[in-house]
């Protein structure tokens, strides 16, 4: 009955890891767990914290275990995360804090360790950057793992013995130490009830190319074991039961896939140029070391823009020193196949918060104290970074990029902090590429204006759409009320950009544009046109990037564009690029199908 009622059943979620996949139905059935409190005495409070300690050590014995069990050196690549969980267990502060409770309120050890994790994530809700909020989850991972210990007793870890090779997990969630052990069985895709892009479990399904929707809503509900479904992880697309017919329209998308992603592959060892010559440099947008591998894998040229964010968001206590800077950056600084580096400073405050800084409560925290005005105020905060930076340079190609820029006090501002930083290392001894180059972020409409100017005082200039449209045109980018007005070829941001690319030529630097715009292959003509040198995005869209720009001729692209930019309106700058599309590069570029 159930089959038959749930047949071609379609649920939307989000499409976190491409690829389509068909297959039986594991129904992981781990439910939330629930704890109760429990008054204890002064003599059963020794007994707690010993019971909280040995569940510290079991949950550590369980995720080394898992890192042990891994036979592929592939699937090792990505433990960094299982790492970083236990790296937090072995935390003293983690521990005390449950300790403290449990002595200062006299409460069992599930009850303890309850209170300070909500307080740890009552301090991640506040975030508003969707990005930063999922790292709330990878706390939530190691409560639920070690109140299965308490509670259980023993292992909490999952049972895979009953996984069948290519099955199709479905479960409420999935933490990244659980989608590692599953993909040890070769599990051909999953689906959770819960879960957003940015999480680490998608980050590693990315990584490990599980094709996988989440935040899917009741999946687990809908589905029983055995049952067939298909994961679409391309349009974020759970079916349950599917039909005949629609099992072989799926089949026919899976192959064509499968051959386009070989395609791709292919592509991406190759140079990004027009079919004219013109040459521009393709890099990679990332926030974690860990992705690493996709970017060599997917033919990034360098790294265009590393989000420093993450850094400060994953010390739990106090901000990350000098040496927690400079070991990261060197890490990216030794990667030989990289032509360059692009760290950008802190660009924390306004959506995105780390609660170690102070920053004053805003009506108004897009337009506030954020970014480089931020690092400018807290000197020493920007001090760590930058020195940190300097002494990666010594290991190789790093470049400082500085975001938020509206004027040219803050880039000399920053110019001179980062001499100070110099003559202090320097002092010390300790060696770093004098000549680093020093860039901006374009996203603030008043740098656009002035880009004439500022282009004298620094090495090169990076775009960044995704403010300089929010700023442009007013329109909150997280606001999904007025997201139909954020349009990239408003004629006014391609005033903007086309303002600042001439300006930096006319003085001779470079200017890249990192924002997503980057990221969808369709407006790569317009970029082409617009003359950028470089462009920077998500690491899975520089194969079709690189498509799309040896698909096309440079000087057709000048004057498509200015065609494009007499139009009154974004419609119909839009509706003339799909159309110039269609007839240039039939197939893989239309509309909608630019993130992966
Ligand atoms: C941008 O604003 O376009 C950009 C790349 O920076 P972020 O998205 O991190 O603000
Ligand atoms: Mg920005």
């Amino acid at each position: 009955m159930k089959e038959e009622l749930f047949a071609n059943k379609t649920l939307e979620g989000i499409g976190v890891s491409s690829g389509i996949t068909i297959g039986r139905v594991h129904l992981l059935e781990r439910g939330a767990v629930s704890i109760t409190k429990r008054s204890i005495t002064q003599r059963q409070v020794e007994r707690e914290i010993s019971r909280l300690k040995s569940a510290i050590q079991g949950a550590i014995d369980e995720l080394s275990n898992i890192k042990d069990t891994i036979p592929d050196d592939d699937v090792r690549k990505h433990t960094f995360i299982i790492d970083a969980h236990i790296l937090i267990l072995q935390d003293d502060f983690f521990a005390n804090s449950v300790i403290e409770v449990i002595r200062g309120e006299h409460i069992n050890a599930e009850w303890a360790l309850d209170v300070v994790v909500s307080r740890f994530l009552a301090s991640f809700e506040k975030v508003e950057d969707p990005y930063l909020k999922e790292r709330g989850h990878d706390i939530r991972y190691i409560y639920e793992r070690l109140v299965r210990i308490l509670i259980g007793g023993k292992k909490s870890s999952m049972d895979t013995k009953n996984v069948k090779g290519r099955s199709i997990i479905v479960a409420h969630d999935l933490s990244p130490a659980d989608t590692i052990q599953l993909n040890i069985n070769r599990i051909s895709g999953f689906t959770t009830d819960v879960g957003g892009r940015t999480s680490h479990t998608s980050i590693v399904a990315r990584a490990l190319e599980i094709p996988a929707v989440v935040g899917v809503g009741n999946v687990t509900s809908l589905v029983k074991n055995n049952d067939l479904v298909i994961i679409d992880g391309e349009d974020g697309v759970v079916i349950i039961n599917p039909d005949k017919e629609l099992q072989k329209e799926y089949m026919a998308r899976q192959a064509h896939l499968r051959t386009q992603k070989k395609e791709y592959l292919r592509v991406a060892r190759l140079k990004a140029e027009t079919k004219d010559g013109f040459r521009l440099k393709v890099g990679a947008n990332i926030e974690l070391l860990a992705e690493m591998d996709i970017v060599e894998k997917y033919g990034a040229q360098g790294i265009g823009l590393y989000r420093t964010e993450y850094i400060y968001l994953s010390k739990k206590n106090d901000l990350p020193t000098e040496m927690d800077h400079y070991h990261i950056y060197r890490k990216l600084a030794e990667n030989r196949s990289l032509e360059y580096i692009t760290i950008r400073t802190l660009d924390i405050g306004g959506d995105k918060f780390v609660s170690e800084i102070e920053i004053p409560q805003e009506i108004n925290p897009a337009m506030g104290l954020r970014a480089i005005r931020l690092c400018i105020k807290e000197v020493p905060l920007f001090k760590a970074q930058l020195k940190g930076i300097l002494r990666a340079s010594a290991f190789g190609p790093l470049r400082i990029l500085i975001p938020m820029v509206s004027g040219i006090e803050e880039v000399r501002k920053t110019k001179a902090i980062i001499a100070e930083c110099m003559e202090e290392l320097s002092r010390k001894r300790v060696s770093f590429n004098k000549n680093i180059k020093t860039g901006i972020m374009i996203e603030v409409p008043s740098a656009c204006m002035i880009s004439d100017k500022l282009a004298a005082e620094v090495d090169f200039f990076s775009i960044g759409t995704n403010d300089l449209i929010q700023y442009t045109l007013a329109i909150d980018r997280v606001n999904e009320y007025v997201s139909y007005l954020y349009e990239p070829l408003h004629p006014a941001v391609l005033k903007m950009i086309k303002k600042a690319v001439d300006d930096a030529h006319a003085h001779k630097i470079t200017i890249a544009l990192c924002g997503e715009m980057a990221g969808e292959p369709r407006y790569v003509p317009v970029l082409l046109g617009l003359g950028l040198d470089e462009l920077s995005m998500n690491p899975y869209s520089i194969p079709r990037a690189k498509k799309a720009i040896r698909g096309l001729d440079h000087g057709y692209c000048r004057e498509l564009l200015e065609e494009i930019m007499k139009k009154d309106s974004p419609g119909e700058a839009e509706a003339m690029l799909d159309e110039e599309m269609t007839r240039l590069l039939p197939g893989d570029f239309s509309k909608g199908h630019g993130y992966n």
